[in-house]
């Protein structure tokens, strides 16, 4: 018998193609009147529509955002809430989009209302991350966690390949932690398992055909399972890596996390034999590591961290920080084994 204590993280969740139409009246039964729209310029489309919607309930827009939040950004939006009464953020587009909203309801409660556009599935957890003078800092708060995601699928048929293939390996990352990590429990592992399932799916779907919207939903519904496995499951090497490498020398993220999962599941594939198989078995692969490896080459996305801009000789120095606290993780963490896995990974060579 498995016993287990699962804090199931609270959340409203709409998933429909054409359900950015619906954003107002979620909204409005969050009890927003005064909100803040965070969107890039690159969704100003969606955002005309929640605009329309929201009408004179809007308050303000924000339309820059940055990867990793920079403390500075996170500073100016802080302010804006303040100087615009907002009682409530929609936001609209990928993990920086939301994490500039968490990172404003990390000092300031206020509901936040998430219209996730890419596959990294931040929607879902309640971990926040600021950067400051080339430093992540992540943490885990449930004042910053979503009240309400509003998923549809129609808005990521523009999400080009080369952005949704790392994205959704992104996804990949989070349920691959979820299954080996120290608190996974059954509900967990069945999030996490089938999130990488929908994800493989779905982006071999988009693969063959961007305009799929059937493969869309099954990508974004793996998004969603993916990040609601991490909102609860602690994170091993593979995150704390792509942390370091973020965080000190700005690689992209999910570009990161893309070349770095192969590696750090070989890195654990004998210290956690049964996550192994789940993995494998959600690919369908006959190993977790190769089976990551071959679908991100089968997506064309990025094998190597020298292609992703990463310097060689700070190789070194990202294997110390990545080593230099103790943290839970199925292999034990050593400075030796980081360095050769962050070798290979610069390199692109298949994993061990
Ligand atoms: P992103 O939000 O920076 O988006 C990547 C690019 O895609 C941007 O140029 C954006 O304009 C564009 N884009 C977004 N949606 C699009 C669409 N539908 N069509 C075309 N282009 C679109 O990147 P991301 O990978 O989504 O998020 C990365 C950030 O999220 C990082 O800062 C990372 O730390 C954070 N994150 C946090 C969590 C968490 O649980 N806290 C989880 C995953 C990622």
């Amino acid at each position: 018998m498995t016993e287990f204590t699962h804090d199931a993280p609270p959340g409203r969740v709409v998933f429909a193609a054409g359900a950015l139409a619906r954003v107002a009246d979620e909204a409005e039964r969050l009890g927003m009147t005064r909100v803040l729209l965070i969107a890039g310029a690159s969704r100003a489309g969606p955002a005309d529509i929640v605009k329309q919607g929201l009408g004179a309930r809007l308050a303000g827009v924000i339309g820059e955002t940055a990867m990793h939040v920079p403390v500075e950004m996170a500073d100016a939006a802080r302010a804006t809430v303040r100087e615009l009464g907002a009682d409530g953020i929609v936001t609209i587009g990928g993990g920086s989009t939301t994490g500039l909203a968490k990172a404003i309801a990390l000092d300031i409660e206020i509901p936040i209302l998430a219209v996730p556009t890419t596959y990294a599935g931040s929607e879902m957890t309640p971990i926040w991350g600021l950067t400051e003078a080339g430093e992540k800092r992540t943490g885990r708060d449930p004042r910053v966690l979503p009240k309400t995601v509003v998923y549809d699928p129609e808005l990521t048929t523009g999400l080009p390949l080369a952005i949704a293939g790392p994205s959704g390996m992104n996804s990949i990352a989070h349920g691959v932690e979820a299954l080996y990590a120290p608190n996974a429990n059954p509900v967990t592992s069945m999030l996490a398992e089938r999130g990488i399932r929908a994800m493989a799916e779905g982006l071999r779907a988009i693969a063959r055909d961007a305009s799929d919207i059937d493969g869309r939903a099954t990508a974004l519904l793996g998004a969603y399972l993916g990040g609601a496995s991490l909102a609860t499951a602690a994170m091993g090497l593979h995150h704390k890596l792509c942390h370091v490498l973020g965080g000190t020398f700005d690689l992209p993220h999910a570009e990161t996390h893309t070349v770095i999962l192969p590696h750090a599941t070989a890195f654990n594939r004998a210290a956690a034999p049964d996550a192994m198989a789940r993995i494998a078995a959600a690919l369908g692969a006959e190993d977790a590591a190769r089976g990551l490896h071959d679908l991100a080459a089968e997506l064309g996305a990025p094998l190597s961290l020298a292609a992703i801009g990463m310097p060689e000789d700070g190789l070194d120095r990202a294997a110390r920080a990545a080593t230099a606290s103790p943290y839970a993780n199925p292999a034990p963490v050593d400075l030796a084994g980081v360095r050769a896995l962050l070798h290979d990974a610069y390199a692109g060579r298949p994993p061990r």
